[in-house]
């Protein structure tokens, strides 16, 4: 019998759970590489190696046209996706970028996942309820991984729902009483989670990928689909580093 002790066990972890989600309210950037900058091509390049599919999709036909631009530059780098539906962007956009002021400010991929599938934002500007519950809107991940742009994952909800999924799934079943429901166990996000993911050697890609995000339209594009688009763009770079040099002579 080991069951006891397991609430002392969650208490920690559900507390650095929030305090990672709030740092990146924050809008903190990464800090700046001195390397540097790596080509548009190189990283798309590293993660598809990695396993990461290209894929396009369709917009909600009231998304607008800032979030659709943000969405179609996340796209660029490729999806990680989970044999079980999780939508893994690159890691440049696990967090928000950009400026302090809100409105230049590029979304997390749950901000835009949410805005791009289902034109759902979070009002940020609720008061609490009667009863002191925080009822600002948050984006809860049903499958709780917290770098997750599946739009099947992401709901829109009021705090005191989203914290009270931290405790959910203990008989492996959403028991957090959310009307909209957990699709497996909570872990923090600092969890490892073991994913399985498909690649482009996976059978059957499209129809494997269309069963888990049955609600949304795509296109999986070829791994070589940018290739004359890099191409342009490195000749590009070259002539411009060929021609500041001949400025110089
Ligand atoms: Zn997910
Ligand atoms: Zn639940």
């Amino acid at each position: 019998m080991n069951s006891p002790i397991v609430l002392e066990q969650w208490y920690p972890i559900v507390m650095s759970k929030r305090t990672r989600e709030e740092l990146e309210e924050e809008e903190i950037e990464e800090p700046k590489e001195s390397k540097p900058r790596r080509s548009e091509a190189d990283v798309r390049n590293e993660h598809i190696d990695e396993g990461a599919i290209l894929i396009e999709f369709e917009p909600h036909p009231n998304a607008s046209k800032q979030v659709i631009t943000w969405w179609r530059g996340m796209e660029k780098y490729g999806f990680k996706v989970s044999d079980d539906g999780c939508l893994i962007p690159h890691k440049q956009y696990w967090g928000s970028k950009g400026g302090k002021e809100e409105k230049k400010t590029r979304p997390s991929c749950r901000s835009l996942s949410s805005q791009f599938f289902n034109d759902k934002v979070a009002d940020r500007d609720r008061s609490p309820n009667n009863e002191g519950w925080p009822c600002t809107e948050t984006y809860s991940h049903l499958c709780h991984v917290w770098n997750c742009a599946s739009g099947e994952h992401i709901h829109v909800e009021e705090q005191w729902k989203n914290v009270k999924r931290n405790y959910c799934g203990l008989q492996d079943k959403c028991n957090c009483s959310n009307k909209t429901k957990c699709i497996r166990m909570y872990h923090n996000s600092f969890w490892d989670w073991k994913f399985n993911y498909l690649d482009y050697d996976t059978p059957k890609l499209k129809y494997k990928i269309q069963k888990l995000m049955p609600d949304y339209k795509f296109k999986i594009l070829p791994k070589n689909h940018y290739i004359n688009e890099d191409l342009k763009r490195s000749n590009r770079t070259l002539r411009k580093k060929k021609d500041k040099s001949q400025n110089k002579k």
